[in-house]
C-alpha cells in the first residue's frame, strides 16, 4: 500500500502514514496536500516528538553493577578496568593465580598489580597464600598446552565465582578475555557454567580490541611485562620450541 510522508506545521518530518489516513486528514481539514506523487501532506499543527533515547553508556547492562574482575596480571588489568568502568561497572579486582610459577614470578606480578591498583584507585580482594601444589596436582596427566589451560581457567574462575557469590557481587568476569593467546570460547563456556552453579552471572565481552592499547597503558603505568603466560610449562615452551608440552609438538610429555 502507498505510504504518505507526513510533515508537521514547522516542516518537521514525522512517522509516515497510510494513503487512506493521509487523505482523511486532508479531507477533515487537519492537513494540506503538498504533493500527489510522492504523496506528502503537512499537518496544520506542530508535533513534539518524544525525547531521544538515552545514550548507549546509560543503558549498558553494566551500568551501576557491582562486578568482580579476576585479574591475571597488571598489564591485562589496565585496559580491562578502563573499559568496564567506561561501561558503568563498579569494578573490584580479584587476585587468585596459583598457575604463576615460580613463586618469585607470582610475587613480581602481584606487586606490579598492586602498583597499578593504587594508581587507578581500584579496590582489590587478594586471595592469600600460594596454591601452586593444588594447580600442579590438577594438571597431572593433562600437561599439554590447551588441555591444561582448560583446567587452569576453571580453577581461577571457580574461585572468582565463589567469592562473587559470597561477597554479593552482581557479575563476575576475567582479564583473560583480553589476550589473543587464550581460548576465549572456552573461557566463556566455563564462565557461564560456573555462573549457573554459583548463581552470579558471568559477564562476557571481547576485550581483545584493547590488546594493543594495553601495551601502551602498561608502559605508561610502569608495569612489569612478563615473557610467558604463567605456569612452569609455559615458561619452558617460551624458551624451547622442542618442549614436549608445546602446542606445535605432537608428542605427550611422557612420550
Ligand atoms: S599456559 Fe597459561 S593458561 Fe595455560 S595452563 Fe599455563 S598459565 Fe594457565
Amino acid at each position: 500500500m502507498k505510504r504518505a510522508t507526513v510533515l508537521d506545521a514547522r516542516g518537521k518530518e514525522l512517522s509516515p502514514c497510510s494513503e487512506d489516513r493521509a487523505r482523511k486528514l486532508v479531507q477533515t481539514g487537519k492537513a494540506e496536500l503538498l504533493s500527489e506523487d510522492p504523496l506528502v501532506i503537512r499537518l496544520y499543527r506542530t508535533v513534539e516528538l518524544p525525547p531521544p533515547k538515552p545514550r548507549e553508556a546509560e543503558t549498558h547492562p553494566l551500568q551501576g553493577k557491582k562486578l568482580l574482575l579476576h585479574i591475571c596480571c597488571g598489564p591485562c588489568a589496565t585496559y580491562s578496568v578502563k573499559r568496564l568502568r567506561e561501561e558503568g561497572a563498579e569494578v573490584t579486582g580479584y587476585w587468585f593465580n596459583p598457575n604463576i610459577h615460580p613463586y618469585s614470578e607470582h610475587e613480581r606480578r602481584r606487586e606490579s598489580l598492586a602498583h597499578l591498583a593504587e594508581q587507578i584507585e581500584l579496590p582489590m580482594i587478594w586471595e592469600p597464600g600460594y596454591e601452586m601444589p593444588t594447580f600442579l596436582r590438577a594438571v597431572v596427566g593433562h600437561e599439554r598446552f590447551g588441555e591444561r589451560c582448560l583446567i587452569c581457567y576453571r580453577m581461577r574462575l571457580e574461585r572468582t565465582a565463589q567469592v562473587a557469590a559470597r561477597e554479593g557481587f552482581e557479575l563476575f568476569t576475567t582479564t583473560l578475555l583480553i589476550s589473543p593467546y587464550q581460548n576465549q570460547r572456552a573461557i566463556k563456556h566455563i564462565g557461564e557454567e560456573l555462573a549457573e552453579q554459583y548463581g552470579v552471572p558471568f559477564y562476557f565481552e571481547n576485550l581483545r580490541r584493547g590488546f594493543a592499547e594495553h601495551y601502551r597503558l602498561a608502559r605508561e603505568y610502569g608495569l612489569y611485562m612478563q615473557r610467558y603466560c604463567g605456569c612452569i610449562y609455559s615458561e619452558w615452551e617460551s624458551l624451547d620450541p622442542e618442549a614436549s608440552t608445546h602446542p606445535r609438538r605432537r608428542s605427550t610429555p611422557s612420550g
